[in-house]
């Protein structure tokens, strides 16, 4: 798991939503981090204050996304 699970604003967000869409997003990234944009800013800059739209793949979350449960 991510190291930054507790301080990660996407993932207090979305982790808990229960469309698919989301679950293997959580799933894919933040298992382990590694290829996630957040992640490295995360790495190099601190937890710094991320929106929580900013999605791991670095693009931000569309309206569809966001309406998703
Ligand atoms: S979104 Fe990125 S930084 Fe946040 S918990 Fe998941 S892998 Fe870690």
């Amino acid at each position: 798991m991510c190291k930054y699970v507790n301080s990660c604003s996407f993932y207090q967000e979305f982790a808990s939503r229960e469309s698919f869409v989301w679950k293997a997003m959580v799933k894919n990234y933040c298992d382990d981090g590694c290829e996630c944009v957040r992640h490295r800013t995360y790495e190099v800059e601190g937890t710094k204050d991320l929106p929580a739209t900013l999605l791991p793949s670095g693009s931000h979350a569309s309206k569809v996304f966001l309406a998703l449960s």
